[in-house]
């Protein structure tokens, strides 16, 4: 949002002159969201946006729960002696831990993990992070979801996690919120984001097409895998990453944290 409001006429530099002025604010306001549409649109050939429900990446985006990740990550590499940084961490979220592993495993030995060697570190990693305690729910998250049921809207959740508490923290802190059968983690694929195989599931789960829906997720390789299944993609930057790794990897519009789309959702028109 920064970027756009410095390249606002002069006039809406410091201060909104007059209503006169409010008015041409809010209409440039306005065209940015429409225009961001326009782009999908046009991008995947489809004649309009017909939204029916939303999708939701889990953790960076229905959970506080990127800095817990990263902690564990950064603990079990170093246990390991395999080299990675917290910036790796933001930078490899929504991908499936294994290829995490296996990345940074070729890097140090110049081989391939073997499955073995990757489950023994992801096991160490869960348990890590298990021990960073109970995830925090996104502050505006359980806003916007209860804004969108009022919408009359599907809410579905799409997880590369394969926490076996996943179903239970969903439901306790966003009671009556998903149906269980809109819900895709990492059992439902086989090949997780950044491929498009996790979004296309859902759409399927959701028995809607591409233009019946739109993705919210903070990660590059989920943007990547949202974009891939042209579905219209919402980034939220939660993290420590700069925002042009979202706008880069395929999100069509990018907005500060979760609350920010809850304060802008109805300038979408969507309905
Ligand atoms: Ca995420």
């Amino acid at each position: 949002m920064e970027e756009f409001l410095a390249n606002l006429p002069r006039c809406f530099h410091n201060r909104i002159v007059t209503n006169k002025d409010f008015r041409i604010f809010a209409k440039t306001f306005l065209t940015m969201f429409k225009l961001s549409i326009q782009n999908f649109l046009t991008k995947n050939n489809f004649q309009q946006l017909n939204l029916k429900a939303v999708l939701f990446d889990m953790d960076g985006v229905l959970f506080d729960s990127m800095p817990a990740h990263a902690k564990a990550w950064l603990r079990v590499m170093n246990d390991y002696n395999l080299p990675f940084t917290e910036t790796e961490a933001y930078l490899n979220e929504g991908q499936p831990g294994a290829d995490t592993i296996n990345e940074v495993f070729k890097r140090k030995h110049g081989r391939d993990s073997t499955e073995e060697e990757r489950a023994e570190i992801y096991s160490v990693k869960v348990k890590y992070f298990d021990e960073c305690g109970d995830p925090k729910p996104m502050p505006f998250a359980l806003e916007l979801l209860e804004l969108l049921k009022e919408q009359e809207l599907t809410l579905g959740v799409v997880t590369g996690s394969a926490q076996p508490l996943l179903l239970k923290n969903i439901e306790a802190y966003f009671p009556g919120i998903f149906k269980k059968e809109h819900i895709v983690s990492a059992f439902d694929v086989e090949r997780g984001k950044p491929f498009p195989e996790p979004y296309l599931k859902s759409l399927e789960k959701v028995n809607l097409k591409p233009w019946e829906a739109v993705v919210i997720e903070n990660a590059p390789f989920g943007v990547q895998a949202s974009s891939a299944a042209q579905i219209y993609t919402i980034g939220v930057n939660t993290g420590p990453i700069d925002k042009s790794y979202l706008l880069d990897n395929g999100a069509d519009i990018v907005f500060d944290s979760v609350k920010d789309l809850f304060e802008n959702w109805g300038k979408f028109e969507f309905t």
